[in-house]
């Protein structure tokens, strides 16, 4: 069988509102040993807060811990006032572009509203809620 062996990230949002987020990955292809990528850095790849947001990065890891992505996402919500998918969009089509970095994110909040955004080609990612709505999708 042919295995595939990408990013795995997901969010998710409880009945009582509770967030969580994970994030798995083998990094970047032809990676030095030893690197460590925005995956497993809490604020970088990965963040949830029950305040704001959860959040899963993938893209160009480098980048996306310069730019603390995910807990920028939750600044820009907490402080801002912003809703989760104007956060992400400031984040993923403004500031990484700014960078030059490359990929997206998943995010959900604590009232169940989702968004799914990136600045590459595409981005494969799939999306249930209680509403009804269950897809799956790569480019835009
Ligand atoms: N962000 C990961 C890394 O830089 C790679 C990926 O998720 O696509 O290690």
């Amino acid at each position: 069988p042919d295995y595939k062996f990408g990013t795995v990230g997901a969010v998710a949002c409880d009945a009582d509102g509770n967030l969580a987020a994970g994030t798995s990955t083998g990094g970047m292809t032809n990676k030095r040993f030893g690197r460590i990528g925005d995956s497993p850095v809490v604020g970088a790849g990965t963040y949830a807060n029950n305040n704001t947001c959860a959040i899963s990065c993938t893209g160009h890891g480098e980048l996306f811990i310069r730019a603390v992505t995910a807990y920028d996402v939750s600044c820009l919500m907490e402080y801002k006032g912003l809703s989760l998918q104007e956060a992400m969009r400031i984040v993923v089509q403004d500031k990484l572009v700014k960078i030059g970095g490359e990929g997206g994110m998943i995010g959900v909040d604590s009232k169940g509203n989702t968004a799914l955004l990136f600045n590459s080609e595409g981005m494969y990612r799939g999306l249930r809620d209680n509403a009804g709505i269950n897809e799956v999708k790569i480019y835009k």
